[in-house]
Order: structure tokens, then C-alpha cells, then sequence
């Protein structure tokens, strides 16, 4: 490798967009503010500018039966990518010294293969420092217990963090004996080998846990809060400027709206969307709802891709809803330009499936949350949201999972108008400002990627790299 080069990060992003934004600005920021040259592997088209310091190769996705899991879908393309990356970092390497490969939770299988040639390996985490601590501590839990873990008789307490429920463990562990629960148990032992983990969280979110994961020792990987991480304004490909919905909330009152949105894989049962409409009539208050097909899984199967048709949604609504509410409501079919309406003026709340990407989004933009968790880590996250940064109301599921009308308008209502919800409201005020600190300069974020940086170039210096940071 040329001496005199500037060192190189490779970054691997598995499928799905919620992990790509986040990982496209990382990697924007080690190269525009640390000088680094990179690479972004993914698994689908990048859609996005980007610097020209910045190479992308794109890797296929493994056919597969449309039914198989998400979870056991994305670790069997990154299991099958392997070999084709280990080529990929043997032909940089001869141009180039790599100072890191950054993997997502779905890399863990690769880490040995890059290990043996000699680059550090990095997690970034497009979750929270909770989501760590749980993950750190998963191994030891898996083997001190038997049975399912929603069994067990008191809920976790981990370091630093509210306590957590079984049931509200993340959902691939819901099943002991489940090969998504297996893939989760053997993703978190490698967590300890890697030269550290960056998470898409900040300091002021969770105190607690970022105090205790940031000591170093204990065989912990370093630890760096590096958000919130969310996507730059040019990037976003399928958001049409001109979108009606925004047109609608331009007509209504400064935070007198509740955004109302399930990320890009989740969708509600048939019974579900229903009871949610009638809540919405019920609560009385202005709504802008994104309006997907209704499945009975909890998750639309896919992750969803805004160019693709699909079944009519409005189809799934009960009959005369839009009529009823056309005055205060508005639906949105399958895709609204979510960062745009929680940015807006108008929207004052937001329903949401506490997807992290979502939830970072409405934090930056003050927007308090009724959490409506769905699948993943989301339960952990509203967990996190509601009783550790109180930034949320989190909705009650009755009989069967399901969440009824009455509470639906209920917790809509709190949130837009009670006095609890002006509790959330203010917290939120006070995250928003935090969340701008931890990225500006000086800030704990900010700080936190130099000291990566730094960290980067010692390990670089350690193996005889001559340059000067
Ligand atoms: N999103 C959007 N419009 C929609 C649904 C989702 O722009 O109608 C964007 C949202 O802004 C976020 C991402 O898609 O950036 C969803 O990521 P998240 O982590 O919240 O959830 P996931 O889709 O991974 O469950």
C-alpha cells in the first residue's frame, strides 16, 4: 500500500434501509471530516450521492423462499458473502490500508475471516446502547436459563437501564427453540471480539447505560455513542417534494397534528387497522395516516420498496372512515416522506413502530411519540423511550395483541392534549436540543468519533501505517 495514501474504512451494510442510512452517514462523516477514503458494500442499489472518496460494490442477496424469515433471509445472504468480501478486502489491500471494516449485528460471521488478514473489526449498531447492554449480557442470560424467557420471574436489570420484561425482549428470542432465537444467541457471543462497537445513540438518552458501557475493561469491546445518525436532506431518493400530504399539513395549526407511521416492513392485521381507524375518528384529533395493506404476521413480509405496487391499502379501511374524518384526517397510501412530516410545523405527535431510525428522526425533530412496538427491538425500545428518556406513551395491547379503539383515542388524546402527554411533550423539548449537542461540536457524539478516529490511526501506527493524524 502507498504510504503517503489516506487510510481506508471499508463499511458493510446487510439488506434492509434502516441499517443503509445510517451507515452511509457514518461513513460520510469519516470522510469528510477524518479524510479517509471508502468503500460501502450492500446488498442493493445506493441510491444516494455521495463523495467521491467514497467507492460502492454491491453483492447479490440470496434467492430464497418468499416465506423464509427476515432475520434467517438477511444472516444466510451475509453467511453466503464471505468469500466474495474476503476477495474484495485482499484486492484493496493492495492498494490501500484498511484501518477498519465496520459490520452491522448481521455481520458477526465475517469477523474471523477479516480478522485473519489482519484488519480491526468494528459493530455499528443502528440501535441503542440498551439494545448493547442486552446483547452483552445475552450469552450468560441464554445459559443461566431454561424455558422461555417472557417465563421468567423478574424482569432483567442491566446496568444503567430501566428494567426489562421477558415479553418485551427483542422478538427473534420469543421462541427458544426458534432458529432466529439460535441466530440472535450466537450473533451476541461474538460481540466480544471485535476492536469495538459504535451505536447509533447519544450520551444525553441513556445515562445510565452509556456510563457504564464506556468504562473500559472487563473484556468489553470499546464502546461509541455516535448519534443520533440520521439521513442527510439530499439523499432520499423516493421523497417527492411536492407530496399532498405536505400540501395538507401546511393548512393546519403548529403541532396540532399526530403522524401516524409503522417504518418500512411493518403492517398491521386486518382487525388491527380497523380498530386503529375507529380510534383515530374517536380521539377527535387531526391525523395523517400512512395507510398499508393489512397482513396478519405483524410484518409486511418484504421490507418495503417504495417503487413497487401493491394491493390498494385504502381497501383494509372500515367503510365511510374517510368520509368521516376528511375534515381533520388525512391517509396516506404505503409511503409518506417521513422525515419531511415529523420536520413540519404542523406535526405535533407521532405514532410510531419505534423502528430506531424513526425514533431518531422524530427525536431530532421534537416530536413526541406514542410507541405502538411491533417486531425486532422495537418492544426494547419503547421500553427505553417511555420509563428511561420518558419522551413517550406506549399503547396497551387488550385481548388477542390487540390494541382497541378506545385506547387507541385515549393515548392519542393524552399525547396531543393531557397532562401526562405534557410531560412527554416537554422531555421530548429537552432531547431535541440534547440530540443537536451530542452531534455539534464538542459535543458527546462529536467527541466520541474523533476518539474513534484516533483509535483507528493508533491501531494503524501499532502496525508501522507512517502517517501523521
Ligand atoms: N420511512 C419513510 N416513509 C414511510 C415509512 C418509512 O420515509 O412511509 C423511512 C423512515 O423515515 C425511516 C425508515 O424509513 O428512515 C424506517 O426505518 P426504521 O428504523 O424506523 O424502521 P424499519 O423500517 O427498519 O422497521
Amino acid at each position: 500500500a502507498d504510504a503517503n495514501s489516506s487510510p481506508h474504512v471499508v463499511v458493510v451494510s446487510s439488506p434492509g434501509l434502516g441499517h443503509i442510512t445510517p451507515f452511509v452517514e457514518l461513513t460520510k462523516l469519516l470522510v469528510l471530516r477524518h479524510h479517509f477514503t471508502a468503500t460501502i458494500i450492500t446488498f442493493s442499489d445506493l441510491p444516494f450521492s455521495l463523495p467521491s472518496s467514497i467507492s460502492t460494490i454491491q453483492l447479490p442477496v440470496l434467492e430464497l423462499p418468499a416465506d423464509t424469515d427476515i432475520g434467517v433471509r438477511i444472516s444466510l445472504t451475509m453467511a453466503n458473502s464471505v468469500s466474495p468480501l474476503r476477495q474484495i478486502l485482499i484486492s484493496l489491500q493492495q492498494t490501500t490500508r484498511i484501518a477498519a471494516v465496520i459490520f452491522d449485528l448481521f455481520g458477526v460471521d465475517h469477523l474471523s475471516m477479516v480478522k485473519e488478514l489482519h484488519i480491526p473489526t468494528y459493530l455499528f449498531l443502528t440501535s441503542n446502547l440498551f439494545f448493547l447492554s442486552f446483547k452483552l449480557h445475552l450469552p450468560a442470560l441464554d445459559e443461566s436459563t431454561v424455558g422461555e424467557f417472557r417465563d421468567l420471574p423478574e424482569p432483567l436489570k442491566l446496568p444503567g437501564c430501566v428494567p426489562l420484561k421477558g415479553v418485551d425482549f427483542l422478538s427473534p428470542l420469543q421462541k427458544r427453540e426458534s432458529e432466529t432465537c439460535a441466530i440472535v444467541v450466537h450473533g451476541a457471543r461474538k460481540y466480544n471480539n471485535v476492536d469495538g462497537i459504535l451505536v447509533n445513540s447519544f450520551e444525553a438518552l441513556e445515562a445510565g447505560a452509556a456510563k457504564f458501557l464506556k468504562q473500559r475493561g472487563g473484556g468489553k469491546p470499546p464502546v461509541w455513542p455516535i448519534g443520533p445518525l440520521t439521513a442527510s436532506d439530499s439523499d432520499m431518493w423516493y421523497e417527492d417534494h411536492s407530496h399532498d400530504c405536505i400540501e395538507w399539513l401546511n393548512r393546519h395549526p403548529s403541532g396540532s397534528v399526530i403522524f401516524i407511521c409503522f417504518g418500512s416492513g411493518g403492517a398491521l392485521s386486518w382487525e388491527q387497522t380497523r380498530e386503529l381507524a375507529l380510534g383515530l375518528e374517536m380521539s377527535e384529533q387531526r391525523f395523517l395516516w400512512v395507510v398499508r395493506a393489512a397482513c396478519d404476521t405483524g410484518l409486511s413480509g418484504s421490507f418495503f420498496n417504495p417503487n413497487q405496487s401493491r394491493d390498494d391499502p385504502m381497501e383494509f379501511l372500515p367503510e365511510g372512515f374517510v368520509e368521516n374524518t376528511k375534515e381533520r384526517g388525512m391517509t396516506v397510501m404505503s409511503w409518506a416522506p417521513q422525515r419531511q412530516v415529523l420536520g413540519h410545523n404542523a406535526t405535533g405527535g407521532f405514532v410510531s413502530h419505534c423502528g430506531w431510525n424513526s425514533v431518531l428522526e422524530s427525536l431530532v425533530n421534537g416530536v413526541p411519540i406514542v410507541a405502538w412496538p411491533l417486531y425486532a427491538e422495537q418492544k426494547m425500545n419503547a421500553v427505553l423511550l417511555e420509563e428511561g428518556a420518558k419522551v413517550a406513551l406506549r399503547v396497551k395491547e387488550g385481548e388477542n395483541g390487540v390494541v382497541r379503539r378506545e385506547e387507541v383515542a385515549k393515548v392519542v388524546k393524552e399525547l396531543m392534549e393531557g397532562e401526562e402527554g405534557k410531560q412527554v411533550r416537554r422531555g421530548m423539548q429537552v432531547m431535541k436540543k440534547e440530540a443537536a449537542r451530542a452531534v455539534g461540536k464538542e459535543g458527546s457524539s462529536y467527541k466520541a468519533l474523533e476518539e474513534l478516529f484516533l483509535w483507528f490511526c493508533s491501531l494503524l501506527v501499532a502496525v508501522g501505517f507512517p502517517f501523521s493524524a
